[in-house]
């Protein structure tokens, strides 16, 4: 019973959300930030499905360009097969032309990029040469104790990264994925060490990018600490309170 009320609210958010969207004909860019574990990748998929908005995600765009082996997928290979991060004048110029796609006329939502202040500051360079601008960037909040604890029980299928959980999503066979039956594993920087000093990089840069929409008065932040379905609502409500106050502007 409870999810069906959920539903229906849910329902009355995306009904006034395509209201908005009739009176004004202006895409919608939206940034969401999150440390590794926070959910964002999830939450970024519903909003693109429940607002149109194309989901850009940097890890996916990676995986594309590696096989369509465009130029700019062949130079970003030789980086993550080091294991080093792929430079920015990789990583934007792939960002940008999804951006500049007709799959993209509505708006997006963005995932994992911009990272880093300098990311950011190229990012509105950018979008304003499209006479576009970002609209929102949420920033999902989720305590350090909590990460730690859902990173630390996350586990991967080799075949198609399939995601499961220890506690929040076992698999019925033990190691085993329940779609293509290939083995799961840890990825090495989920756990111990590794994963926190990942935590901390996260963290160090994520103050600056925060700080900077925050001057801009683009930012928003929502408790991630929560059910997804939870996190979802309080998404949708920061963006229907948004798209309100333009649409009176
Ligand atoms: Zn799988």
């Amino acid at each position: 019973m409870a999810s069906l009320v959920l539903l229906m609210c849910h329902n009355k958010v995306v009904g006034s959300t395509h209201l908005f969207w009739k009176r004004k004909r202006k895409e919608m860019d939206i940034l969401l930030i999150g440390p590794p574990g926070a959910g964002k990748g999830t939450q970024a998929e519903k909003l693109s499905q429940l607002l149109s908005l194309r989901h850009i995600a940097s890890g996916d765009l990676f995986h594309k360009a590696f096989e369509e082996q465009s130029e700019l997928g062949l130079k970003a290979r030789r980086y993550v097969d080091l294991g080093e991060l792929v430079p920015d004048d990789i990583t934007i110029p792939m960002v940008i032309r999804h951006i500049e796609e007709p799959e993209s006329i509505q708006g997006v939502v963005l995932d994992g990029f911009p990272r880093t202040l300098a990311q950011a500051q190229t990012l509105d360079a950018e979008l304003q040469r499209l006479d576009r601008q970002l609209d929102l960037a949420i920033y999902l909040k989720v305590s350090r104790e909590e990460l730690l604890q859902r990173l630390a029980g996350r586990f991967f299928c080799q075949a198609n990264q399939h995601v499961y959980h220890t506690k929040f999503r076992p698999p019925k066979v033990a190691d085993r994925c329940d779609l293509d039956g290939s083995k799961l594993y840890q990825r090495p920087d989920d756990a111990g060490e590794a994963m926190r000093r990942r935590l901390v990089i996260y963290f160090n840069q994520t103050t600056q990018v925060l700080d900077y929409y925050r001057e801009q008065h683009k930012l928003r932040v929502v408790d991630g600490n929560q059910s997804i379905d939870q996190v979802q609502e309080m998404l949708m409500n920061e963006i229907n309170d948004y798209m309100s106050r333009e649409a009176k502007a």
